[in-house]
């Protein structure tokens, strides 16, 4: 007999991680104990050899579903001997930790909602240690009740039994709660002064028949609810929320009322299901009776399943598809707290559905698409935050600080990257806020006290601002936007041999001071040089981000093709040709680019598929849509590549191509051969390359990969040829991925 000392890191707290090593032991037959400290689980094992090597074995195969375990230590030990296995008081101690993200409703929870003889029949907040809420009520760690927003339900005996009972579902699970003690929900009418509580669901269902917009409390923010048939509806949500175009998500029953509506294959019906229940984007088979108004001109719905328990409780008594948009006025952040969401969204509507288990940390619903059993973010959020990256290369204490739009920020040390999640637009003053405060939450939560702080190229950056306050007390390092959507991806697919990469994205600050986006490099996770890019052109300097395409298209022509300007701007205000032309002529307020993006707005707004827009990227998706009806298969233009310092790739014959084109051809085909046209220029670039450096491993970032048709046409023209194509798949091509990838600054020499 002999003691044995372990320790067990990784997400092993909130996922009945000790109820499980209890079992276990137990079983075993061995003494001992095991606690949570804040940064692992320890385990005190006395037992014969055999047994203890048996009972890790076990541990590895057997750990609970939500568990992961990163590593294990043991050692001998000292201790005397026990008479029995127990759970020691959790204690406190160095080391960073790691938390759990929200998890939908699980299988045996659920049974359990909709089982009448349950003691839990139709609770809203059910849960165990297999599922619910944790990164959103986690106030600190180690994670006990005590320091989630769970501490104000005192539990109710028969609760209390359970949390304390090593072989139930419920033992140690910290949201544990039932009717008689726990949260719960209610109905308030803001203009009536009228608060419900009884019959919640049926009465929730008849104000969404009415067409009215409810404000509903999640897991870690506020939905704006309304019946996604209701044209009417969708109609004054899109006015009370100032959002003209932008498609809105969708909540819907099961998984066979969105087959009614969508194609969903194999792996889109997995991730739909999954713990994680993220925003799908899937391909419309046909609206039916959801309004068009939902999604316009947009070949993809974005849907979820329910997974909170209370929304599985909405579709018992609402049979349509509900459109759940995130609770914020346009670009600021989500909202967390009752008082505070009545105050902010009293003008969309009176409906509340309001809860009272606090929401310590906000979380958007994460988005994904899947192209070719890809998993591909558009938003990581839910469900995956704050799950860390795990890197091959060794970190420092490291905080990078992201991009501006749609912005995550990371901290990582040794080989994990805690990203946050969405955070929004730091352009936002509120969003702004919030992004400092998670920033100090995850420190705080992590216990990692950043060393190296890593910005954005960008001076003008928010983010950028932020980081540099901060220069008296830490090294602070920048990294090109663009080179850091490079290394995210070698970061996300851990690629370790040389690889060219293609980053076309908006806009970025450039290491030449010119706005690049539109950038090829060479290299590895030591080092990225730019190899290859398009060919500058003007753009107006005012806030570039969002720029009116027609603008850019204006600029362009007029620098390159002048001899069509005349008729393709016809239409456009005579004021605003001559406060461009000025511009030019006095090269006041002129940026050069290279934005890939930015090319993609010019052929939407030649096209006249968008000359303005409401959101960023949406004449470039609105491209993508109608290039989607084309049967055009394999066309595509011509274009010139200059070997000046740098690979400079033309489209000017490309767009003159286009404007001929037009008058004589249906704009869907010239839109998709404009697509194949960009998947050849990577084909031929990355061939050019590999001739040159040997190079065979291709890779793809930035946001105009998150253009779906894009992917496909690059999958399918790259099928025959020699090379090993790499895309995102744990964290997003657009923006959202700046921070993984500047990281990489931080690494241990
Ligand atoms: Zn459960
Ligand atoms: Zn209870
Ligand atoms: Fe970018």
């Amino acid at each position: 007999m002999k003691t044995y000392f372990f320790k067990i890191y990784g997400r092993v707290q909130g996922v009945g991680f000790r109820p499980f090593i209890y079992k276990l032991a137990k079983e075993l037959n061995l003494k001992g104990y095991v606690l949570n400290t804040s940064s692992c689980v320890e385990i005190s094992l006395q037992g014969g050899k055999k047994s203890i090597d048996n009972f890790i074995e076990r541990v590895k195969n057997e750990a609970p579903p939500l568990s992961r375990i990163e590593r294990i230590e043991g050692n001998l030990s000292e201790e005397k001997e026990f008479i029995d296995f127990f759970i020691k008081e959790s204690k406190k101690d160095e080391g960073f930790n790691f938390i759990s993200p929200d998890i939908a409703i699980c299988d045996d929870c659920l049974k359990e909602l909709f089982d009448p003889n349950d003691r839990r029949y139709k609770y809203p907040f059910i849960n165990c240690t297999n599922c619910g809420p944790r990164y959103t009520i986690i106030e600190d760690l180690p994670y006990d009740r005590e320091k989630t927003t769970m501490k104000v339900f005192k539990m109710c005996e028969k609760c209390e039994k359970e949390y304390k009972d090593p072989t139930s579902r419920r033992f140690h699970a910290q949201p544990n709660a039932c009717f008689t003690c726990g949260p719960e929900i209610w109905i308030e009418n803001l203009k009536e002064d009228k608060i419900i509580k009884e019959n919640i669901f049926k009465e929730l269902s008849n104000i969404l028949k009415k067409g009215e917009i409810v404000i509903i409390k999640g897991v870690g923010g506020f939905h704006i609810a309304v019946d996604a048939t209701n044209s009417d509806a969708v109609k004054k949500l899109r006015e009370k929320k100032k959002r003209p175009t932008k498609p809105f998500a969708l909540m819907m029953k099961d998984i066979d009322m969105i087959k009614k509506y969508c194609f969903v294959n194999e792996k889109e019906e997995e991730i739909l299901k999954s713990k994680e229940r993220p925003i799908v984007l899937l391909k419309i088979i046909n609206l039916k009776d959801i309004s068009p108004l939902v999604a316009p001109d947009n070949k993809y719905l974005g849907v979820m399943l329910p997974y909170a328990p209370y929304h599985y409780l909405i579709f018992e008594e609402f049979s349509n598809p509900i459109i759940m948009t995130s609770g914020n006025l346009s670009d600021e952040p989500i909202i967390n707290d009752n008082q505070e969401a009545k105050e902010k969204l009293n003008h969309i509507t009176n409906h509340f559905v309001l809860h009272n288990r606090d929401i310590e940390r906000r979380v958007d619903d994460s988005v994904v698409f899947i192209e070719k059993n890809n998993i591909n973010f558009i938003r990581r959020a839910r469900g995956y935050a704050p799950d860390p990256i795990k890197i091959s290369i060794s970190l420092k204490p490291t905080l990078s600080l992201g991009g501006e739009l749609k912005n995550t920020f990371s901290l990582g040390l040794d080989n994990y990257v805690f990203m946050s999640p969405h955070i929004g637009d730091l352009k936002d003053k509120e969003t702004l806020d919030v992004y400092e405060e998670t920033i100090e939450n995850y420190i705080k939560l992590f216990k990692i006290s950043p060393e190296i702080l890593v910005c954005d190229l960008h001076p003008q950056y928010l983010s950028t601002e932020f980081g540099e306050k901060f220069k008296k007390y830490l090294e602070v390092k920048y990294m090109q936007h663009h080179k850091a959507h490079g290394y995210s991806l070698i970061l996300d697919r851990e690629i370790e041999s040389d690889i060219i990469i293609f980053s076309f994205d908006g806009t970025g600050f450039g290491e030449d001071k010119n706005i690049w986006g539109g950038e090829v490099f060479i290299g590895n996770i030591n080092e990225l040089n730019r190899v290859a890019h398009f060919k500058y052109f003007p753009m107006t300097k005012s806030d570039y981000i969002i720029e009116k395409p027609n603008r850019i298209a204006y600029l362009y022509t007029k620098t390159f093709l002048k001899s069509y300007q005349k008729n393709l701007f016809k239409d456009m205000n005579p004021f605003e040709k001559e406060i461009l032309d000025k511009m030019v002529e006095k090269n006041e307020n002129i940026i050069y680019t290279s934005s890939c993006g930015r090319i993609f707005d010019i052929v939407s707004s030649i096209l006249d598929i968008k000359k303005e827009v409401s959101f960023e990227g949406e004449a470039a998706i609105s491209l993508e849509m109608v290039a989607n009806d084309s049967n055009e298969n394999s066309s595509y233009y011509n274009y010139e590549i200059q070997k000046n310092e740098f690979y400079e790739i033309d489209l000017k014959k490309v767009i003159e191509s286009i404007i001929l084109e037009k008058s004589s051809f249906n704009k869907s085909d010239i839109a998709k051969k404009f697509h194949n046209t960009i998947a050849k220029i990577c084909l031929d670039i990355s061939k050019i390359l590999k001739e040159e450096y040997k190079i065979k491993n291709v890779g793809f970032t930035g946001g105009v990969f998150q253009n779906r048709l894009l992917i496909s046409i690059i999958n399918e023209i790259f099928k025959n040829e020699d090379f090993i194509l790499y895309f995102h798949n744990r964290v997003p091509p657009n923006d959202g991925g700046i921070s993984l990838g500047q990281i990489i600054l931080g690494r241990k020499e």
